[in-house]
Protein backbone atom coordinates (compact mmCIF):
# COMPACT_ATOMS: atom_id res chain seq x y z
CA UNK A 1 0.00 0.00 0.00
CA UNK A 2 1.10 3.58 -0.70
CA UNK A 3 0.61 6.65 0.71
CA UNK A 4 0.34 8.60 -3.04
CA UNK A 5 -3.09 6.26 -3.51
CA UNK A 6 -4.65 8.84 -1.61
CA UNK A 7 -4.13 12.56 -3.07
CA UNK A 8 -6.27 14.25 -0.02
CA UNK A 9 -3.27 13.21 2.31
CA UNK A 10 -0.27 15.59 2.98
CA UNK A 11 2.57 13.62 1.70
CA UNK A 12 4.97 16.25 2.93
CA UNK A 13 7.69 15.59 4.79
CA UNK A 14 6.89 17.60 7.48
CA UNK A 15 9.98 17.39 10.32
CA UNK A 16 9.27 20.53 10.59
CA UNK A 17 5.89 19.95 11.72
CA UNK A 18 5.94 22.01 15.22
CA UNK A 19 6.00 24.89 13.05
CA UNK A 20 2.89 23.77 10.53
CA UNK A 21 1.56 23.24 14.32
CA UNK A 22 1.89 26.74 14.94
CA UNK A 23 0.32 28.45 11.97
CA UNK A 24 -2.30 25.73 11.50
CA UNK A 25 -5.48 26.58 13.68
CA UNK A 26 -5.14 24.69 16.92
CA UNK A 27 -8.60 23.51 16.79
CA UNK A 28 -7.94 21.38 13.44
CA UNK A 29 -4.25 19.80 14.35
CA UNK A 30 -5.38 19.50 17.81
CA UNK A 31 -9.27 18.62 18.37
CA UNK A 32 -8.41 17.29 22.02
CA UNK A 33 -8.20 19.74 24.43
CA UNK A 34 -6.71 19.88 28.83
CA UNK A 35 -10.24 20.04 29.83
CA UNK A 36 -11.66 17.01 31.63
CA UNK A 37 -14.39 15.16 29.26
CA UNK A 38 -18.04 15.59 29.48
CA UNK A 39 -19.24 13.59 32.39
CA UNK A 40 -16.30 12.49 33.87
CA UNK A 41 -14.88 13.75 37.11
CA UNK A 42 -12.59 16.64 37.41
CA UNK A 43 -8.94 15.48 38.39
CA UNK A 44 -7.71 15.86 41.40
CA UNK A 45 -3.99 15.35 41.39
CA UNK A 46 -1.12 16.25 43.49
CA UNK A 47 1.16 18.48 42.06
CA UNK A 48 4.31 17.07 42.11
CA UNK A 49 4.40 13.21 40.79
CA UNK A 50 7.73 12.74 42.06
CA UNK A 51 8.60 14.66 45.20
CA UNK A 52 6.29 15.47 48.60
CA UNK A 53 3.75 12.97 47.76
CA UNK A 54 2.81 9.61 49.38
CA UNK A 55 4.48 6.04 47.82
CA UNK A 56 2.72 2.68 47.94
CA UNK A 57 4.93 -0.35 48.29
CA UNK A 58 4.78 -0.82 44.22
CA UNK A 59 6.00 2.65 43.87
CA UNK A 60 9.02 2.17 45.96
CA UNK A 61 9.43 -1.47 44.68
CA UNK A 62 9.55 0.35 41.31
CA UNK A 63 11.80 2.84 41.52
CA UNK A 64 14.13 0.43 43.60
CA UNK A 65 14.29 -1.85 40.58
CA UNK A 66 14.48 1.89 38.19
CA UNK A 67 18.03 2.50 40.24
CA UNK A 68 19.07 -1.26 40.50
CA UNK A 69 18.93 -1.59 36.79
CA UNK A 70 20.49 1.56 36.35
CA UNK A 71 23.39 0.97 38.79
CA UNK A 72 23.83 -2.91 37.13
CA UNK A 73 23.87 -1.26 33.48
CA UNK A 74 26.65 1.22 35.00
CA UNK A 75 28.73 -1.36 35.92
CA UNK A 76 28.41 -3.72 32.55
CA UNK A 77 31.16 -2.23 30.62
CA UNK A 78 33.63 -2.93 33.21
CA UNK A 79 33.14 -6.80 33.56
CA UNK A 80 32.41 -7.07 29.40
CA UNK A 81 32.24 -10.46 28.64
CA UNK A 82 31.00 -12.51 24.82
CA UNK A 83 28.69 -14.67 26.71
CA UNK A 84 26.77 -11.96 29.16
CA UNK A 85 26.63 -9.48 26.41
CA UNK A 86 24.59 -12.27 24.37
CA UNK A 87 22.62 -13.55 26.41
CA UNK A 88 21.48 -9.47 27.18
CA UNK A 89 20.70 -9.15 23.38
CA UNK A 90 18.67 -12.80 23.29
CA UNK A 91 17.00 -11.87 26.79
CA UNK A 92 16.45 -7.86 25.16
CA UNK A 93 15.15 -9.20 22.12
CA UNK A 94 12.57 -11.77 23.91
CA UNK A 95 11.20 -9.14 26.54
CA UNK A 96 11.15 -6.17 23.73
CA UNK A 97 8.91 -8.68 21.47
CA UNK A 98 7.13 -9.44 24.97
CA UNK A 99 6.25 -5.55 25.10
CA UNK A 100 5.21 -4.80 21.40
CA UNK A 101 3.40 -8.04 20.42
CA UNK A 102 2.27 -9.61 23.71
CA UNK A 103 1.38 -6.43 25.65
CA UNK A 104 0.93 -3.68 23.04
CA UNK A 105 -0.61 -5.07 19.74
CA UNK A 106 -2.23 -8.22 21.21
CA UNK A 107 -3.29 -6.96 24.45
CA UNK A 108 -4.10 -3.66 24.30
CA UNK A 109 -5.46 -3.36 21.08
CA UNK A 110 -6.19 -7.34 20.30
CA UNK A 111 -5.01 -6.76 16.45
CA UNK A 112 -4.85 -10.29 16.17
CA UNK A 113 -5.25 -13.83 18.22
CA UNK A 114 -2.87 -16.57 19.77
CA UNK A 115 -3.58 -19.93 21.31
CA UNK A 116 -3.98 -19.45 24.62
CA UNK A 117 -0.29 -20.93 25.78
CA UNK A 118 1.40 -18.78 23.05
CA UNK A 119 0.15 -15.79 24.20
CA UNK A 120 0.76 -16.85 27.93
CA UNK A 121 4.55 -17.34 27.09
CA UNK A 122 4.90 -14.27 25.50
CA UNK A 123 3.48 -11.83 27.84
CA UNK A 124 5.54 -13.51 30.52
CA UNK A 125 8.36 -12.88 28.46
CA UNK A 126 7.25 -8.70 28.66
CA UNK A 127 6.71 -9.24 32.25
CA UNK A 128 10.73 -9.31 32.05
CA UNK A 129 11.30 -5.81 30.39
CA UNK A 130 10.68 -3.60 33.79
CA UNK A 131 7.06 -2.21 32.06
CA UNK A 132 4.76 -3.56 35.14
CA UNK A 133 2.41 -5.94 34.67
CA UNK A 134 0.04 -6.43 32.14
CA UNK A 135 -3.38 -5.25 33.95
CA UNK A 136 -1.34 -1.72 35.04
CA UNK A 137 0.30 -1.80 31.50
CA UNK A 138 -2.46 -2.44 28.98
CA UNK A 139 -5.09 -0.14 31.44
CA UNK A 140 -2.90 2.72 31.10
CA UNK A 141 -2.05 2.21 27.67
CA UNK A 142 -5.83 2.34 26.99
CA UNK A 143 -6.06 5.72 28.62
CA UNK A 144 -3.07 7.12 26.22
CA UNK A 145 -5.09 6.12 23.28
CA UNK A 146 -8.22 7.51 24.81
CA UNK A 147 -6.54 10.87 26.58
CA UNK A 148 -3.54 11.67 23.91
CA UNK A 149 -2.49 14.51 24.38
CA UNK A 150 -4.70 15.79 27.17
CA UNK A 151 -3.60 16.30 31.05
CA UNK A 152 -5.35 12.83 31.93
CA UNK A 153 -2.99 11.08 29.24
CA UNK A 154 -1.24 8.81 32.13
CA UNK A 155 1.99 7.80 30.06
CA UNK A 156 2.48 11.38 29.30
CA UNK A 157 3.18 13.15 26.47
CA UNK A 158 4.39 16.68 25.35
CA UNK A 159 2.10 18.03 28.36
CA UNK A 160 4.44 16.28 30.90
CA UNK A 161 7.77 16.41 29.86
CA UNK A 162 10.82 14.05 29.59
CA UNK A 163 11.52 12.73 33.13
CA UNK A 164 7.23 11.92 33.58
CA UNK A 165 7.37 9.78 30.39
CA UNK A 166 11.00 8.28 31.47
CA UNK A 167 10.10 7.27 35.00
CA UNK A 168 7.32 9.09 36.33
CA UNK A 169 4.38 6.97 34.86
CA UNK A 170 5.07 3.65 36.44
CA UNK A 171 6.36 4.51 40.08
CA UNK A 172 2.53 6.71 41.04
CA UNK A 173 0.19 4.23 41.26
CA UNK A 174 -2.30 6.58 42.68
CA UNK A 175 -1.67 9.50 40.21
CA UNK A 176 -1.84 7.40 37.18
CA UNK A 177 -5.37 6.02 38.20
CA UNK A 178 -6.94 9.52 38.96
CA UNK A 179 -6.07 10.13 35.27
CA UNK A 180 -7.57 6.99 34.48
CA UNK A 181 -10.69 8.14 36.28
CA UNK A 182 -10.29 5.48 38.47
CA UNK A 183 -10.40 6.55 42.19
CA UNK A 184 -7.38 4.21 43.68
CA UNK A 185 -4.41 2.49 41.87
CA UNK A 186 -4.83 -0.97 41.49
CA UNK A 187 -8.75 -0.96 39.83
CA UNK A 188 -7.84 -1.24 36.16
CA UNK A 189 -11.26 -0.54 35.23
CA UNK A 190 -10.60 -0.76 31.55
CA UNK A 191 -9.15 -4.72 31.53
CA UNK A 192 -12.42 -6.48 33.08
CA UNK A 193 -11.25 -9.28 30.55
CA UNK A 194 -7.62 -9.50 32.09
CA UNK A 195 -8.83 -9.12 35.64
CA UNK A 196 -11.06 -12.26 34.93
CA UNK A 197 -8.05 -14.80 33.75
CA UNK A 198 -6.11 -16.33 36.71
CA UNK A 199 -2.91 -16.27 34.95
CA UNK A 200 -3.08 -12.05 34.83
CA UNK A 201 -4.38 -11.76 38.87
CA UNK A 202 -1.34 -14.19 39.54
CA UNK A 203 1.47 -11.74 37.38
CA UNK A 204 0.30 -8.79 38.74
CA UNK A 205 0.41 -10.04 42.45
CA UNK A 206 3.78 -11.56 42.14
CA UNK A 207 4.99 -9.36 39.47
CA UNK A 208 8.57 -8.43 41.06
CA UNK A 209 9.55 -12.08 41.94
CA UNK A 210 9.60 -12.39 38.23
CA UNK A 211 12.76 -10.41 37.50
CA UNK A 212 13.97 -11.34 40.55
CA UNK A 213 14.16 -15.14 40.40
CA UNK A 214 15.38 -14.29 36.70
CA UNK A 215 18.37 -11.80 38.20
CA UNK A 216 19.29 -15.28 40.76
CA UNK A 217 19.21 -17.18 37.75
CA UNK A 218 21.79 -15.61 35.95
CA UNK A 219 23.69 -14.60 38.90
CA UNK A 220 23.94 -18.66 39.48
CA UNK A 221 24.71 -19.37 36.32
CA UNK A 222 27.82 -16.93 35.26
CA UNK A 223 27.96 -14.51 38.58
CA UNK A 224 28.16 -10.69 38.73
CA UNK A 225 28.85 -10.38 34.47
CA UNK A 226 25.52 -11.83 33.73
CA UNK A 227 23.84 -10.33 36.05
CA UNK A 228 25.16 -6.58 35.37
CA UNK A 229 24.43 -7.49 31.57
CA UNK A 230 21.69 -9.62 31.19
CA UNK A 231 19.49 -7.69 34.27
CA UNK A 232 20.86 -4.78 33.67
CA UNK A 233 22.11 -3.36 30.46
CA UNK A 234 19.07 -5.26 29.72
CA UNK A 235 16.13 -3.90 31.49
CA UNK A 236 17.96 -0.39 31.13
CA UNK A 237 17.89 -0.85 26.92
CA UNK A 238 14.69 -2.06 26.83
CA UNK A 239 12.83 0.35 29.64
CA UNK A 240 14.86 3.30 27.99
CA UNK A 241 14.25 2.78 24.15
CA UNK A 242 10.48 1.80 25.26
CA UNK A 243 10.19 5.39 27.34
CA UNK A 244 12.31 7.29 23.83
CA UNK A 245 9.07 5.26 21.65
CA UNK A 246 6.46 7.43 23.95
CA UNK A 247 8.41 10.67 24.48
CA UNK A 248 9.93 11.23 20.99
CA UNK A 249 6.25 9.97 19.44
CA UNK A 250 4.69 12.64 20.64
CA UNK A 251 6.81 15.51 20.07
CA UNK A 252 8.69 15.22 16.71
CA UNK A 253 9.03 13.98 13.44
CA UNK A 254 7.13 13.03 10.38
CA UNK A 255 3.01 13.41 10.44
CA UNK A 256 1.65 11.75 7.19
CA UNK A 257 -1.44 11.01 8.88
CA UNK A 258 -4.09 13.54 9.81
CA UNK A 259 -4.50 12.55 13.64
CA UNK A 260 -5.91 14.82 15.67
CA UNK A 261 -2.75 14.45 18.24
CA UNK A 262 0.79 14.97 18.24
CA UNK A 263 1.63 11.29 17.34
CA UNK A 264 4.25 10.89 14.64
CA UNK A 265 6.75 8.75 12.71
CA UNK A 266 10.40 8.55 12.95
CA UNK A 267 12.15 5.63 11.33
CA UNK A 268 15.01 5.56 14.07
CA UNK A 269 12.57 4.61 17.14
CA UNK A 270 10.98 2.22 14.75
CA UNK A 271 14.82 0.61 14.34
CA UNK A 272 14.99 0.74 18.02
CA UNK A 273 11.73 -0.22 19.19
CA UNK A 274 11.12 -2.99 16.83
CA UNK A 275 8.58 -1.56 14.66
CA UNK A 276 6.93 0.38 17.09
CA UNK A 277 8.35 4.25 16.03
CA UNK A 278 5.87 4.31 13.26
CA UNK A 279 3.39 5.95 15.82
CA UNK A 280 1.22 8.28 13.68
CA UNK A 281 0.11 5.32 11.95
CA UNK A 282 -0.72 3.28 14.91
CA UNK A 283 -2.86 6.69 16.46
CA UNK A 284 -4.59 6.87 12.68
CA UNK A 285 -5.34 3.24 13.00
CA UNK A 286 -4.99 1.24 16.57
CA UNK A 287 -6.19 -1.89 16.07
CA UNK A 288 -3.76 -2.67 13.03
CA UNK A 289 -1.40 -5.33 13.65
CA UNK A 290 1.13 -3.85 11.48
CA UNK A 291 2.24 -0.06 12.22
CA UNK A 292 4.69 -0.10 9.38
CA UNK A 293 2.12 0.65 6.55
CA UNK A 294 4.42 1.57 3.60
CA UNK A 295 6.70 -1.34 2.49
CA UNK A 296 9.66 0.90 3.06
CA UNK A 297 8.36 0.80 7.24
CA UNK A 298 10.30 -2.06 9.13
CA UNK A 299 8.57 -3.21 11.10
CA UNK A 300 9.91 -6.24 12.86
CA UNK A 301 6.95 -6.61 15.33
CA UNK A 302 5.07 -7.23 11.86
CA UNK A 303 6.89 -9.23 10.59
CA UNK A 304 6.64 -11.80 13.30
CA UNK A 305 3.43 -11.74 13.82
CA UNK A 306 2.94 -12.45 10.13
CA UNK A 307 5.07 -15.54 10.37
CA UNK A 308 2.95 -16.79 13.08
CA UNK A 309 -0.47 -16.30 10.57
CA UNK A 310 1.88 -18.64 8.51
CA UNK A 311 2.38 -21.21 10.39
CA UNK A 312 -1.60 -20.89 11.58
CA UNK A 313 -1.00 -19.49 14.95
CA UNK A 314 -1.67 -16.07 14.74
CA UNK A 315 -5.81 -15.51 13.90
CA UNK A 316 -8.38 -13.01 12.97
CA UNK A 317 -4.97 -10.40 12.25
CA UNK A 318 -6.27 -7.24 11.98
CA UNK A 319 -5.44 -5.31 9.27
CA UNK A 320 -6.37 -1.49 7.57
CA UNK A 321 -9.60 -1.83 5.93
CA UNK A 322 -11.60 0.10 3.55
CA UNK A 323 -13.63 1.82 6.21
CA UNK A 324 -10.80 3.03 7.47
CA UNK A 325 -9.07 4.51 4.71
CA UNK A 326 -12.33 6.09 3.92
CA UNK A 327 -12.51 7.14 7.21
CA UNK A 328 -8.88 9.22 7.50
CA UNK A 329 -10.15 10.59 3.87
CA UNK A 330 -13.10 12.93 4.88
CA UNK A 331 -11.43 13.54 8.04
CA UNK A 332 -8.62 15.12 6.29
CA UNK A 333 -11.12 16.35 3.72
CA UNK A 334 -12.72 18.28 6.15
CA UNK A 335 -10.17 19.62 8.51
CA UNK A 336 -8.63 20.95 5.00
CA UNK A 337 -11.67 22.84 4.20
CA UNK A 338 -12.12 23.99 7.69
CA UNK A 339 -8.83 25.53 7.40
CA UNK A 340 -9.64 27.31 3.81
CA UNK A 341 -12.77 28.62 5.22
CA UNK A 342 -10.97 30.41 8.22
CA UNK A 343 -7.98 31.50 6.52
CA UNK A 344 -10.82 32.72 3.72
CA UNK A 345 -12.24 34.74 6.37
CA UNK A 346 -9.44 36.18 8.11
CA UNK A 347 -8.54 37.91 4.30
ZN1 LIG B 1 0.81 7.65 21.51
ZN1 LIG C 1 -1.25 1.65 21.20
Amino acid sequence: MSLAMYPNFPLINNHKWRFLHATIPSEITTTKTTTVPAGETPLELEKGWFWFRKWDSEDVASICWFAIIHVLAACAPFVFDWGPFLVAVVLGLLTGIGITLGYHRLLCHRSFKLPKWLEYFIIYCGAHAFQRDPMFYVNTHVAHHKYTDTDRDPVGGPNHGFWYCNMGWFCNNDHVAAKCGESRGGEYSKVPELKAQWFYRFLHYTYFWHPTALAALLYIHGGFPYLAWGTGMRGVVVHQFASLASYVSHTSGERPWNNPDTSTNNWWVAMLTLGEGWHNNHHAFPRSARHGLEEWQFDLTWELIKFLELVGLATDVKLLTEADKRRIESRWASSKQETDSKVARKE
